[in-house]
């Protein structure tokens, strides 16, 4: 379960839609919440939001499937996170004219435990909001629930 206000949920549209065509990223800080020893779910305090890292090294691979956020900027997400008593709980980012689903890239780069918002954008609406986990072993997502509160 993640937990995230509407408040901040129509920041992270606003700029992941500021980013579309091309996927935009950012990194999302705040705290675990635990039933006895069992993380039961994440609550969302603030985003840092970030520019898309990826360069382009050829107009064919192109922005639009790739997304990289920097170790600067996760270095500096870190830092604010900490002052603030809070974590890096997870990452944003959203999928133009594709569906809120990771792609196998997505998997690749992803690690356990934190969450992956993915937010579907069509013609520069905001169609579709998901959350996922990686399991443990890397083999694939889970999907986990958003709530408002
Ligand atoms: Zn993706």
């Amino acid at each position: 379960m993640l937990t995230l206000t509407s408040s901040l949920l129509v920041r992270m549209h606003q700029h992941l839609l500021g980013g579309y065509p091309r996927e935009a990223c950012g990194i999302m800080i705040g705290q675990e919440t635990y039933d006895g020893a069992q993380q039961s779910g994440k609550i969302v305090h603030d985003l840092v939001l970030v520019s898309n890292a990826w360069e382009v090294e050829s107009e064919r691979e192109g922005l639009r499937n790739r997304y990289l956020i920097s170790p600067e900027d996760v270095a500096r997400a870190d830092r604010e996170a900490s002052q603030r008593g809070l974590d890096i709980i997870g990452f944003f980012h959203s999928h133009p004219d594709h569906p809120a689903r990771p792609s196998e890239t997505d998997r690749e780069f992803a690690w356990p435990n934190v969450s992956f918002v993915i937010v579907s954008v069509e013609a520069g609406q905001v169609v579709d909001t998901r959350s996922w986990v990686l399991r443990d072993d890397r083999s694939a997502f889970d999907e986990e629930p958003i709530t408002g509160s």
